[in-house]
């Protein structure tokens, strides 16, 4: 009878196969609800379902979370709806600086790029340099180099450029020249949100997590400003024995809270709930000094949440039942 029992329960266990789950970000900021036309909107939901479901199929098949957020996030690069790759926001000089990281729950493992000009998948070249490269991570001219060694074809830094990204670069100009012949501190130090920067974090059949982000940065941004998403611990951040992270907003906040490392040591050593440690880090520590954005967070179990202290944040998730759910805004506003 005992044996009976063990068999069957194995032969349950078998049967079973262990949950995967996924979610995305695509920004946040502080796009009103009246502001996106419809068609706009169908395009944003569609495309993070393309993306969604790309990660999910190479869940499902038995695939490695680390390969699933790359790929997902490549597809939400190579949209122009989105801060990142094609559509990434233009510096001050009206070039694409282009940043990313992914991390490796599983065994710590890390690869980032900062600043990059003509290389087509960012995260791509990141999940390279956690490969192929003896670092963490590559900046600028370097991490051009280290594309070219490994065969990545470089691309022109205009195929990045779209319409709406050059007229965005335009009206913060005009912004800032005003601000800087009125001479006011604080605005200085108040850069304008914008939308985009897109990220996706998963758990494997194998219990693995895994985080990536991907960004253009900060419109008009100057000086080879880095932002928090190429930054581990900062935008990115994934450890099996807690959580994985990707973080959207105003990166300078970011770095300096270390976000996504705190989301996951909240969780660790406090033993706070996901939703209990994002809600802390977003809604006690950044925003009373100001720090905007969102996050996205998945733990050993595929719980997820995707809280944020903007008006919206592009999000996406399918959950351990495979269930799909989109949002933009507040669930409040959600029509
Ligand atoms: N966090 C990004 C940065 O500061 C921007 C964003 O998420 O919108 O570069």
């Amino acid at each position: 009878m005992f044996a009976l029992v063990l068999l069957s329960a194995s032969a349950f266990a078998t049967q079973q196969a262990a949950p995967v789950a996924i979610a995305i970000h695509g920004g946040a900021g502080t796009l009103k609800a009246a502001d996106l036309t419809d068609d706009l909107k169908a395009a944003y939901l569609s495309k993070m379902t393309d993306a969604l479901r790309t990660g999910h199929d190479i869940l499902r098949s038995g695939g490695a979370s680390v390969d699933a957020v790359v790929a997902t996030v490549e597809v939400l690069e190579q949209s122009p709806l989105f801060n990142a790759g094609i559509g990434a926001v233009m510096t001050f000089e009206g070039k694409h600086e282009l940043d990313a990281s992914l991390m490796s729950g599983a065994d710590l493992q890390a690869g980032a790029v900062s600043g990059v000009t003509t290389v087509g998948s960012p995260i791509r070249l990141a999940h390279t340099v956690m490969l192929q490269s003896p670092h963490v991570m590559l900046a600028g001219p370097g991490a051009e180099g280290f594309a070219r060694s490994i065969g990545m074809p470089a691309v022109d830094n205009t195929s990045f450029t779209t319409p709406r990204r050059a007229e965005q670069l335009q009206r913060v100009k005009e912004r800032i020249n005003a601000r800087i012949s009125a001479r006011t501190d604080l605005e200085q130090r108040v850069p304008p949100h914008k939308w985009g920067t897109v990220g996706a974090v998963a758990l494997d059949r194998d219990g693995n997590l895994a985080a990536a982000t991907s960004t253009g940065g900060m419109t008009a941004k100057r000086w080879g400003r880095v932002g928090d998403s190429p930054i581990i611990g900062a935008g990115t951040f994934a450890d099996n024995r807690s959580c994985a992270v990707s973080a959207t907003g105003h990166g300078e906040y970011f770095i300096r809270f270390n976000v996504a490392a705190d989301i996951c040591a909240r969780v660790r050593y406090r033993q706070a709930t996901i939703g209990e440690a994002a809600q802390q880090v977003l809604f006690d520590e950044l925003l009373p000094v100001g720090g905007t954005g969102g996050v996205i967070v998945i733990n050993p179990r595929g719980d997820i949440v995707m809280p944020f202290n903007t008006p919206g944040m592009y999000r996406g998730a399918i959950d351990t039942d495979g269930n799909l759910q989109l949002g933009i805004f507040k669930q409040s506003e959600e029509q």
